[in-house]
């Protein structure tokens, strides 16, 4: 099927070590640790894990000098572990008093989080505002301009409240609201700009954690800026709930071509693994068709014409197993990416679906013959049965990937580039 994809609002670009965010590159995937950055060990072994998982750079917590004392470590531990995803520095109420103690702090991390809203007010705050932005450009580093919902810029919020109560229509103070967010992220732009940093060092974000608030303020964002935007529901939740939420605004906004980097921000389950969020985020760029990182698998819900569970065990291990199998494939195979591999679970849509696939199995369901015909490249190609089913399947799947992404196969890297357009205007 041709596919036309959504063409990207224009912006600067702007390079964090390795990594590129703006509208000529591919919308980045970022995360940010729990650990205690204190923790240099368990935090460089988090940014690890998230790393492997396809964070292409992960935000650290830098809230206190235990903290920004152990960033240079962190960054020379991940490098010694042959990590150099780069690292973004959240600082909030001290960030400059912490640059100016812990100066390799500040040459450490590639990027600085700063919030306008927790900065400081008057002429302190601007000062301190002055002193994040002037020690980033005198590092050479980025900055993201995070603006929050939960901590809004309160003068400014005064002052745009009073000038809307002396309006003769006044706007209902949700739209002032958002204003204040939007103006806030533009406002501390420019004063940035004022103070020397160059605009392709400024990406910017509004995060709040309403599905439609979001989508109106980066509408709106987008349209004032050429600013890079980190797209991000703040305080999504847990579970389903999280990803749903998320997915659905980030969806609208990307699909319009708005957004260069993404977060998902879920809570995980107590005892779950940090990087669900990474794997979200990625799953929201590959199912839109705007990235691809790991080799899908198309499964079918299953219905009452799969009693056993055999066909959801075998959708499950071959996930598992082709996402387990990235980390040494994308080096060894580029372009398996790209790949997609059908698990269905009965004649009525089974053979359909797995023509369609690179690679499609379609189970026997209640009272079918109990064998599992195995099509390649839309060709029916072997019939499994027996115990053994999973099993040569994966073989078949390995052997697939070998053939045509390894050295001269005739699908490598050649489904990998895709190239979204940028809109004109
Ligand atoms: S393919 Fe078969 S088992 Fe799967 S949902 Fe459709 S009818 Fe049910």
């Amino acid at each position: 099927m041709n596919t036309t994809l959504p063409s990207r609002r224009r912006t600067h670009q702007v390079e964090i070590e390795h990594i590129t965010v703006g509208s000529g590159s591919p919308v980045v995937v970022q995360s940010m640790t729990n650990t205690d950055t204190a923790d240099a060990e368990a935090t460089a072994l988090q940014v690890k894990e998230l790393s492997e998982a396809g964070s292409e750079m992960v935000r650290i917590t830098v809230n206190n000098p235990q903290a920004a004392a152990k960033v240079a470590e962190i960054r020379s531990r991940l490098d010694d572990m042959g990590c150099p995803t780069p690292l973004i520095g959240d600082f909030h109420f001290n960030g400059e008093r912490l640059l100016a103690e812990f100066p390799e702090c500040g040459k450490a991390l590639a990027k600085y989080r700063i919030n306008p809203g927790n900065v400081g007010k008057g002429t302190k705050g601007d000062e301190k505002f002055a002193f994040l932005i002037r020690t980033a450009a005198e590092n050479g580093k980025a900055v993201r301009i995070g603006v929050n919902w939960g901590s809004l810029d309160q003068s400014l919020a005064k002052r745009l409240m009073d000038a809307n109560r002396s309006r003769p229509e006044p706007q209902p103070p949700e739209a002032v609201m958002k204003e204040v967010l939007v103006l806030s992220a533009l406002e501390s732009a420019q004063k940035a700009v004022d103070l020397g940093l160059p605009e392709n060092k400024i990406i910017l974000s509004c995060k709040v954690s309403a599905v439609q608030d979001l989508i109106q303020v980066y509408r709106d964002l987008g349209s004032r800026c050429a600013y890079p935007l980190h797209l991000g529901l703040t305080e999504a939740g847990m579970g389903s709930k999280g990803i749903v939420a998320s997915t659905a605004a980030l969806s609208v906004l990307l699909q319009e071509g708005i957004g260069d980097t993404i977060r998902i921000s879920l809570t995980p389950e107590p005892g779950s693994s940090r990087t669900q969020e990474v794997i979200v985020a990625q799953e929201i760029l590959q199912t839109m068709g705007l990235r691809s990182f790991t080799p899908m698998v198309t499964a079918c819900p299953g219905c009452g014409r799969t009693t056993s569970t055999v066909f959801q065990e075998l959708a499950r291990d071959i996930q598992l197993h082709l996402r387990m199998q990235m980390p040494v494939w994308k080096h060894k195979y580029p372009g398996v990416e790209s790949l997609n591999v059908a698990v269905m679970g009965c004649v009525v849509n089974g053979p359909g679906e797995s023509k369609l696939a690179d690679i499609g199995i379609s189970l026997p369901g209640t009272g079918e013959t109990p064998v599992a015909p195995v099509y390649v490249d839309g060709e029916r190609k072997v019939t499994l049965k027996g115990d053994k089913m999973a099993a040569e399947f994966l073989q078949i799947v390995e052997t697939y990937v070998a053939e045509n992404y390894g050295e001269g196969g005739k699908k490598r890297l050649s489904q990998a580039a895709k190239i979204i357009p940028i809109r004109q205007a």
